[in-house]
């Protein structure tokens, strides 16, 4: 059994630390904040991350009876620029939960399971000085957003609301908003956060790509007050609100194509190996999905360099065929009709509706999408 160290304990490195442990290695679980603790999201866990947490023993009906506050999602709605929208009641059940909340689930999971945790702040050049590059025979740095690299910025706020002031819809609806103000495609986010009470909370943002953003003469925060003011949805709700959070900016590390997600004993995942998606920002399901996926790679193999490779075999099996999928479907938004196209599709064609919602929800891969669009 190896000696583990994983640097980072969110989505991904819990995940990792749960399935190693599981498998009868020491693992060290580090982190330099203490939990729980927040994290700028938008707080929307996919059916596709719903699947991937169930693999760590972690349900729904049982985050319900812990959380305070929690909001089912029974529709998925897209948008673009007020022009047209189309919205998809999908059978399966998403959710909403604050990440201070389901963060600290997954942390209790992993340490339940055996991780051995430890409050540090460590950097990939101090990795040497700390001695963990001899001390451990594996290293997964699980360390996020800056230990992968930079491709978008997103804003995010709190907005509370009388629930009588929100129709029973919008309180089970998770809205996509293509703005041709955020850039091709860039996008605003309306999520319920917490709907049981008689004071609602939606998490609100947007997310615009770099090589967008270094082009339109403006920064984020007016982005974001654009966005409320000439969004339909956005502006209606934005006058019923009671209270809202100061916001808060924060970067992401969607996909890049030709990654290398391992080098000599240290197995990048999540964040840190650019594995968020390249149109919705979603993240947290191919967080956790790659630390079961990497513990898959060490328990695979008799050497750490072994691991790396077959860390790097299981990315490129399991994910780049959907990463680069959502590259090509980014690319081809450029062009502003093909959003235009693909929602009067959806309008006329309840399968093509079907399918893409699903997409943006986390249950059918990019790739198939394109597949089923070219019949
Ligand atoms: C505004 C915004 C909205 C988003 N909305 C969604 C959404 O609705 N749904 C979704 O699925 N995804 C969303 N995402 C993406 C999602 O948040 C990430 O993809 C996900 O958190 C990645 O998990 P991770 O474990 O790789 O990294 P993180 O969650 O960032 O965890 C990294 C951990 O490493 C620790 N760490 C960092 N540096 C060090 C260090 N030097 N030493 C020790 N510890 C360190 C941190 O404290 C943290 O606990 C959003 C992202 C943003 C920015």
């Amino acid at each position: 059994m190896s000696k583990i160290a994983i640097v980072g304990a969110g989505p991904a490195g819990c995940s990792a630390g749960y399935h190693l442990a599981k498998s009868g290695h020491q693992v060290t679980l580090i982190d330099k904040q203490c939990f729980p603790k927040d994290k700028i999201c938008g707080d929307g866990i996919s059916i596709e991350s719903i699947q991937a947490v169930s693999t760590m023993g972690i349900y729904p009906q049982d985050i319900k009876k812990k959380a305070s506050e929690y909001a089912p999602i029974h529709h998925f709605f897209l948008g673009v620029s007020n022009q047209i929208s189309h919205s998809e009641t999908t059978k399966l059940e998403a959710y909403c939960i604050p990440r201070f909340v389901f963060d600290h689930l997954l942390y209790a999971k992993a340490i339940d399971a055996g991780c051995h945790p430890l409050m540090q702040m460590v950097n990939k050049h101090d990795w040497q000085s700390q001695g963990l590059y001899d001390a451990f025979d594996t290293i997964i740095d699980a360390r996020g957003v800056y230990a992968g690299e930079v491709t978008a910025i997103a804003i995010r706020t709190y907005w509370t609301l009388k629930r009588q002031d929100v129709s029973e819809t919008a309180l089970a609806e998770a809205q996509i908003h293509f703005d041709r103000s955020l850039g091709a495609n860039g996008y605003g986010w309306i999520f319920p956060v917490s709907t049981q009470h008689d004071l609602i909370k939606l998490n609100v943002g947007v997310g615009v790509w770099l090589d967008e953003y270094q082009k339109i003469n403006t920064n984020i925060i007016q982005l974001f007050k654009q966005f409320i003011h000439s969004n339909e949805s956005a502006q209606q709700l934005f006058d019923k609100v009671v209270y809202q959070q100061p916001p808060k900016v924060f970067p992401l590390a969607t996909a890049k194509k030709g990654n290398k997600v391992a080098e000599g004993k240290i197995l990048r995942i999540g964040d840190a190996a650019n594995l968020t998606d390249p149109l919705t920002g979603e993240g947290i399901a191919n967080a956790v999905l790659s630390g079961s996926y990497v513990a898959q790679a060490i328990n695979m193999s008799h050497t750490p360099h072994a691991a790396a490779d077959n860390w790097q075999y299981l990315y490129e099996s399991h994910f780049e065929a959907d990463l680069r999928a959502g590259l090509r479907i980014k690319a081809f938004r450029k062009f502003s009709f093909i959003n235009y196209g693909l929602i009067w599709l959806m309008k006329h064609n309840p399968r093509v509706a079907q399918q893409v919602s699903h997409a943006v929800a986390g249950v059918v891969p990019y790739h198939e999408v394109l597949a089923s669009l070219k019949y």
